[in-house]
């Protein structure tokens, strides 16, 4: 194909993944334009809020010297949650090098793609790709509002929809069962209120994972992270669950953030945003096809997302680096064929993001299946539990527990309880095996 608007490669989307796999290329001496449907990169973007160094570094081994970290994750809480109380544990680290740090993505996205410009990356914001262009079953173009664009190589990094990837039949539109659907709210609060409130330094940041209360009854999991001058609170729930409940998000985040626990936290703030945004939840078991002849699916579109783990921008930006190294080798060979590009998955088979999603791929089926028991009941016990413990009234503790045990047996029949003990050990056994 010989056009004027012809390049080497092209990339759709500018996120983690699309400006990892771009900048991986352009440093490889090859032509590669990067189109965002955002007016700037990150524009479109939510998340949670951590990002994890081995991955930056892979790609921006220098970007502590200019990259906008809002706090280096110092602390980890899982806080699980009745109604009224809480119990949480806390792994606080005092290591000098942290493992992740927050960064808000508006910023941090830009700041990537400005990295990627300065090494020859060429980016066209405010662009949404509305087809790819196949011909004899070969990925060489996009088509947008405008114009068509030809490549030799097409990656996909158009995120959790990937409209594109199912346009080409790499895969199927999302299933609510797979798909969680995440809302968070970032309200601002001074920095010293911040440090006091969560324990912190200035640079210390706290994430907060939450269980229970509110969220019982569904496959949900709450969040809390500090950045430096605000802190986001969200949720992240499965959509199935939300649609067969009537369960509409933000009135599950407002009950989440109105419990005292969570309230104490935020009290005072002043609401800078809110927002919605799709999760991959299938992982390794719903994972579409990641190559075909001149085309590549990089993260969330290929849903690399390990949710045990609130891991999914390391996977973004491996997976896009690995897809960035596959088409230099494909460019060396001058073969943009299946026959080339299945390196790509030979690549992630290789790397933590394949084995990880092998090992986890049981478990959010496992844990949909008693969700009551592990995300609902047992958090509440727990809670209960602690409330005996620490009660001094006078009363002798002897009954209480006896009580407690009673009630906790009453409340679970012997049938219940066997079912989470198989699926406690089937969790166990499935991730060590
Ligand atoms: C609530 C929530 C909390 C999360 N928390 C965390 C966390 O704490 N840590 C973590 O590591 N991960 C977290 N994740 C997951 C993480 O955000 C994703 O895994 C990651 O952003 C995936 O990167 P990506 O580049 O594949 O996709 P995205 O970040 O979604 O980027 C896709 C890009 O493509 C653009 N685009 C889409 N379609 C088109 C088109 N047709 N034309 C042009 N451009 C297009 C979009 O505008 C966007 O910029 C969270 C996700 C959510 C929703």
């Amino acid at each position: 194909m010989v056009s004027e608007n012809k390049t080497d490669v092209i990339v759709v989307g500018a996120g983690p993944a699309g400006v990892s796999a771009a900048v991986t290329i352009a440093r490889g001496g090859k032509k590669v334009i990067l189109v965002e449907r955002g007016n700037f990169a990150g524009a479109k973007n939510m998340y949670g809020g951590v990002i994890y160094e081995h991955a930056v570094k892979e790609l921006f081994p220098d970007f502590l010297e200019s990259a906008p970290v809002e706090r280096f994750v110092t602390s980890h809480s899982y806080m699980l949650l009745d109604d009224e109380q809480s119990t949480t544990i806390t792994y606080k680290n005092h290591k000098e090098m942290q493992n992740s740090f927050v960064a808000i993505r508006a910023k941090w996205d830009r700041w990537c793609v400005e990295q990627a410009v300065k090494d020859g990356v060429y980016f066209v914001p405010d662009t949404l790709v509305n087809k790819l262009i196949v011909e004899q079953g070969k990925v060489v173009g996009i088509k947008t509002d405008l114009e068509e664009y030809f490549a030799d190589i097409v990656i996909i990094a158009d995120g959790v929809n990937s409209l594109l990837a199912q346009q080409i039949g790499l895969r199927d539109e999302i299933k609510p069962k797979q798909t969680a659907l995440g809302v968070k709210e970032v309200i601002k609060l001074p920095e010293e209120v911040i440090n006091q409130r969560f324990g912190l330094n200035s640079k210390e940041g706290a994430a907060y994972e939450l269980v229970g209360g509110p969220l019982s009854g569904m496959l949900a999991l709450g969040f809390i992270y500090t950045n430096k001058n605000s802190v986001a609170v969200g949720i992240g729930a499965c959509l199935e669950d939300l649609k067969v409940q009537k369960i509409k998000p933000y009135e599950l985040l407002a009950k989440l953030k109105s419990h005292p626990s969570v309230a104490a936290l935020t009290e005072g703030g002043e609401l800078l945003e809110y927002s919605a945004h799709l999760i991959p939840e299938g992982g390794y078991n719903a994972m579409p096809k990641l190559y075909t002849d001149g085309a590549m699916v990089v993260g969330d579109a290929a849903m690399l997302v390990n949710n045990a783990h609130f891991e999914g921008t390391n996977m973004a930006m491996i997976s896009g680096k690995f897809a960035g190294e596959t088409a230099l080798e494909a460019f060396e060979k001058n073969d943009f064929s299946v026959n080339m590009l299945c390196l790509y998955r030979k690549k992630l088979e290789n790397s933590f993001i394949l084995k990880d999603l092998k090992t986890y791929r049981s478990v959010v089926d496992i844990l949909s299946t008693r969700t009551s028991s592990f995300l609902g009941y047992y958090p509440q016990k727990v809670c209960e539990f602690f409330d005996i413990f620490t009660t001094a009234d006078g009363i002798e503790k002897r009954g209480k527990f006896v009580k407690f045990t009673k009630d906790f047996f009453r409340k679970r029949s012997l049938a219940e309880l066997f079912k989470d003990g198989i699926s406690a050990i089937k969790l166990v056994f499935g991730v060590l095996k």
